[in-house]
């Protein structure tokens, strides 16, 4: 089976609830009209409702920036799993280096998060990527092969199949800089690879990933060429209804 390219757009947090809505209502006619891939924005947690509400019949997906692994309870700041489902989100982000960095969150951690959203049908978008000073030592495929085990940890071959992985090399996250197709496609092959050693053939086969990381209509259509490259985490590039739309349609 074919895998169904994603394109991703991580709003961070940036954009009122009334933004929110208006660039995700100019963005459905848009994943409407593209059946051949799915798109997927991820508002911060004060627009979801909204954007969820507006977009309702299109095939928008919309996700989350986060997700807790527990159903409710003593988590200030977190949003639980059940809550985004009472919103019909059906994706999670979870671990984007941001999250590591700035706020610490620890591949254990990250890998409860990913349990979590399986355990309650949603769809992680686990993120994985190498700072610069790491890929400078030679150390990008042992830091990304360590992400990967231990932050799906526990996680089955048929969960596995529902889970996308974003790699984004943290060098290239709202830099500009972007991994040139063949750094991003050597790497996105190690992962296939490495899926296929942990899990099997027919997983390593389905699940998609995605690269993230200054993903732009320059760059998006020689990206998406390559082979195991199955679709975008886009930052900057998705807060305009111009930019994101392009990179939609990339050919
Ligand atoms: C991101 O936030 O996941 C990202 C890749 O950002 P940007 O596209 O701005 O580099």
């Amino acid at each position: 089976m074919a895998r169904k390219p994603l394109i991703a757009g991580n709003w961070k947090m940036h954009l009122t609830v009334a933004q929110g809505v208006e660039l995700a209502e100019q963005l459905a006619p848009v994943a409407d009209a593209y059946s051949d891939r799915e798109v997927m924005v991820a508002p911060p947690f004060t627009a979801l409702h909204a954007v969820t509400a507006a977009v309702k019949g299109s095939k928008l997906h919309v996700g989350s920036q986060n997700v807790c692994w527990e159903k409710q309870g003593a988590f200030t700041g977190e949003i639980s799993p059940v809550m985004l489902q009472d919103l019909h989100v059906g994706m999670a982000i979870i671990g984007h280096s941001e999250r590591r960095q700035i706020f610490g969150e620890s591949d254990e951690m990250i890998n409860k998060r990913v349990l979590g959203a399986l355990e309650h049908g949603l769809v992680p978008v686990f993120c994985i990527g190498e700072t610069l000073e790491e890929r400078e030592a030679d150390k990008t495929f042992t830091v990304l092969e360590q992400q990967i085990t231990d932050g799906l940890q526990g996680v089955n071959e048929k969960q596995m199949e529902s889970v996308v992985i974003a790699y984004e090399p943290v060098w290239a996250i709202g830099t500009g800089k972007t991994a040139t197709k063949e750094q991003a496609q050597e790497v996105h092959a190690f992962i296939r690879q490495l899926l296929e050693e942990k899990m099997n053939k027919n997983v390593a086969k389905r699940v998609r990933i995605l690269y993230g990381g200054s993903v732009k209509p320059e760059n998006v259509d020689a990206l998406m060429a390559q082979p195991d490259i199955d679709g975008a985490l886009v930052g900057g590039a998705a807060l305009q209804f111009e930019s994101f739309s392009r990179i939609i349609k990339f050919t």
